[in-house]
């Protein structure tokens, strides 16, 4: 008699919060006071091997329960699912989410629902690799194309990309992947640093943190700008004062302006050259990015952490109107979604320099920046992966930083699982570490 085939029999969910507002850590022009938070998912088995799939996604504070809510809403969907089905085409269950005709209202392929989506995607290529025995960028990369391009929904961008145009890209990013891979495991892959920058730290603490950047080894920094021109024109000569002129200096105004302000913002900056300018207006305003690139160049625009889906992404390319792609491994429906886009930046010539800090965001972009290098774009030239030196204790397989590159990661899965006393300290409202602080606030109420 055969046995039972493994099947998935629990969708655990977790609000999970840290209470990073205190120290002004990840403060920029438009969230001046985040905590950083994970909506955090595991997807549990009766399989014999006990991997478990870890997904999450990411939030800062207020709306994480709304986002726990959002991925509970998908629990029918996974429940009960064949573990081998699932890990042998992860697709099949990508459609039944996005395509659930009730949920599908609440986007569609946007907003909470979808990072909801991503989430829980995630954690089955978190499972996935897992069972592979191996970390997520490599699965990706020994994938046979064909069953990567099986992988990604086409569905409104064939105008822009066909599965027919994929396969290609990828047969051509192939060649000579044994190669990218020794290199990457030898010397990893460059990132930038954004710890620096943050716009709630006062002048000294911005010199000491831009000249450990450069002792670490990083070669690129970046700012937070946009809330008062006068301070950010000091900022920017402190950094670049402490940096030299060879290093490059981002900066980032999260959303802040008009396209006007945008234009004008960025040009009081010149002077300081900023290798980029992130995030200058609306994460929806494809037109408006096309503007200020037009108007701002050298400078370059990059864009991308909040962009909701692969079809912004195809428009902003389609519109010539950004530099740089800032793919986020928790903001889209997960892998298969940031395949196309890494696949649409790679059609286009446009590099691919992710988002990450937040909680997690490092540990699982990585994965998709490996695979790029290895087996598609086939280069890290003016390519990086932000780095922020955050939260990363609370990983079980966390980032490894070494002369201002992420070194490969090697063990199964998708670097995503948390330790599970920071689980239970950092749950909201409810772990040690929030009831706590609910009854300071209580006693200094009644005092
Ligand atoms: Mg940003």
């Amino acid at each position: 008699m055969s046995p039972t085939p493994a099947r998935i029999t629990a969708v655990d969910t977790h609000d999970i919060r840290f209470p990073t507002s205190r120290e002004l850590d990840g403060s920029d022009a438009m969230n001046p006071d985040p905590d950083y938070s994970a909506a955090y998912v595991v997807l549990r088995t009766d399989a014999a091997d006990g991997h478990e799939g870890h997904g999450f996604a990411f939030t800062i504070g207020r709306g994480n329960d709304v986002q726990v809510a959002a991925i509970d809403a998908l629990r029918g969907h996974l429940l009960g699912r064949s573990v081998d089905d699932l890990c042998a085409d992860p697709s099949t269950l990508n459609r039944d989410l996005i395509g659930d005709s009730q949920l599908r209202w609440l986007g569609p392929e946007k907003g909470v629902m979808h990072m909801a989506i991503g989430a829980v995607v995630n954690a089955v290529w978190d499972l996935a690799a897992k069972r592979a025995g191996l970390p997520l960028w490599r699965l990706l990369a020994e994938a046979e194309p064909e069953w990567l391009v099986r992988q990604i929904d086409f569905r409104y961008l064939t105008d822009a990309l066909t599965p027919e145009e994929a396969l290609t890209l990828l047969r051509q990013g192939g060649q000579g992947a044994e190669e990218r891979t020794a290199r990457l495991l030898e010397r990893g892959y460059p990132a930038y640093t954004t710890s620096p920058g943050w716009l709630g730290y006062d002048d000294d603490k911005l010199t000491r943190l831009a000249a450990q950047a450069v002792a670490d080894g990083f070669r690129q920094i970046k700012l937070k700008v946009g809330a008062d021109l006068d301070d950010d024109i000091r900022r920017c000569r402190v950094a670049r004062s402490v940096i030299g002129p060879d290093l490059r200096m981002a900066v980032d105004a999260n959303q802040r302006w008009d396209v006007d302000e945008a234009i004008r913002w960025t040009k009081a900056l010149a002077e300081f050259d900023p290798y980029w300018i992130e995030e200058p207006t609306s994460p929806d305003d494809i037109l408006g990015h096309a503007a200020v690139r037009r108007a701002v160049a050298p400078v370059k625009v990059a864009t991308g952490e909040h962009v909701q889906n692969r079809i912004v992404f195809k428009q902003l390319l389609q519109a010539g109107a950004l530099d740089v792609v800032q793919i986020d491994a928790a903001r889209v429906g997960g892998v298969p979604e940031n395949l196309a886009i890494l696949l649409l930046a790679a059609k286009f010539g446009v590099p691919v320099c992710p988002h990450a800090g937040g909680v997690g965001l490092c540990e699982l972009v990585q994965h998709l920046s490996m695979f790029d290098y290895v087996a598609l774009s086939g280069t890290t030239e003016d390519r990086v992966i932000e780095y922020v030196d955050h939260l990363h204790d609370h990983f079980l397989d966390p980032v490894v930083i070494r002369e201002g590159h992420y070194t490969a990661p090697t063990a199964p899965g998708f670097s995503a699982a948390m330790r599970p006393e920071s689980l239970a300290r950092y749950t909201y409202p409810g772990g040690e570490f929030w009831a706590a602080d609910l009854d300071e606030r209580k006693k200094g109420q009644s005092a």
